[in-house]
């Protein structure tokens, strides 16, 4: 995890920043104190791990394994139950951050270090302490300061490793309505990988493409590398017709999120999976329509929707009403 640490800039008014005197006092204070694992080391934890990560590695298998080493947080992980070892200094530190502003979170990076090997049935416990606290930053994200923990990890009480943790905590950046188009609040941009790249081409082209299995000429959506049919990753691409009907749907009311109501005032918005006349379905939005009045079954048809200078999204307007 990084956030751009090439982009982070010293805050001219450091000598004159009185609220990071106060966060200073912080460091060294503990953040968790005598923490413990909710499981022992087990081989199904780490079995599930391998496969998730797809690695094979034979010593983490069998009666003598050994965990993977950058499993060593997982160990520590409260689940959906939590913890109840937080300690107070943490929660004041965030409190003085919130209070101040500072009301938005990131994780930046993490770091680890491996002492020992964790082995099946070693007992967890850990303590983590607020190591540091930075000076004032700029970053592209807002002004902040970043907050680095290490986690102690032991077993069976020796130290097995250390897990430092960076947050910068910061005050967002307000967005440049007026300069570079509309002030209403963007989408987030399409994640555009290895595997989905053609899909987006094809969409800044005003284009809809499918795959179609090399192998078994099947019709597939989302992107992906192989055939869930028969396997093969060999593919190419058909353009949909852009007709469509709403297979089904979703109302979205809370959060708000402006960027996506089409008033851009954050009030509700239909969210629809698209079944094209191909065969396959889709999520999108539903636009031209109240969010209301989408229906399962109301004939939709593709129309590009313009959310950047450059980025355009596929979205589906209702046939029925507000054609053009
Ligand atoms: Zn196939």
């Amino acid at each position: 995890m990084t956030a751009g640490r090439a982009d982070v800039h010293e805050d001219p008014a450091r000598d004159t920043d009185e609220l990071y005197g106060r966060l200073r006092a912080y460091e060294g204070r503990p953040a968790a104190t005598a923490g413990t694992g909710k499981d022992l080391v087990n081989a199904p934890m780490i079995r599930h791990w391998c496969e998730a990560m797809g690695d094979t590695n034979p010593a983490y298998s069998g009666p003598d394994a050994i965990a993977p080493p950058t499993m060593l947080q997982a160990w520590t992980m409260g689940g959906l139950s939590g913890h109840t070892d937080r300690s107070g200094p943490y929660d004041e530190l965030f409190a003085l951050l919130d209070g101040a502003g500072y009301t938005a979170v990131v994780a930046t990076d993490c770091e680890q270090e491996y002492l020992g090997p964790l082995r099946l049935g070693d007992r967890i416990t850990f303590d983590a302490v607020i190591e540091a606290v930075s000076a004032r930053k700029t970053t592209k994200l807002g002004t902040g300061y970043f907050v680095t923990t290490r986690m102690d990890v032991r077993a069976q009480g020796e130290t097995a490793g250390t897990h430092r943790f960076r947050i910068l905590k910061y005050r967002p950046a307000k967005a440049k309505g007026n300069a570079k188009g509309p002030a209403r609040a963007a989408r987030p941009d399409p994640v555009v990988n290895r595997d989905n790249a053609g899909f987006w081409e094809g969409v800044a082209a005003g284009r809809l493409l499918i795959q179609r299995c090399g192998a078994c000429a099947d019709l597939r959506f989302p992107w992906l590398p192989g055939c869930n049919t028969c396997g093969s990753p060999e593919w190419d691409t058909v353009e949909a017709s852009g007709e469509g009907t709403v297979f089904s749907y979703v109302v979205m009311h809370h959060p708000p999120f402006p960027a996506f109501s089409e008033s851009g005032e954050g009030g509700p918005y239909a969210v629809a999976l698209i079944e094209l006349a191909e065969g396959v379905r889709m999520v999108s939005n539903v636009v031209g329509v109240p969010y209301d009045e989408v229906r399962v079954g109301m004939p939709v048809r593709l129309e590009f929707l313009r959310t950047g200078p450059e980025a355009q999204l596929p979205v589906f307007r209702s046939a029925a009403v507000g054609e053009g």
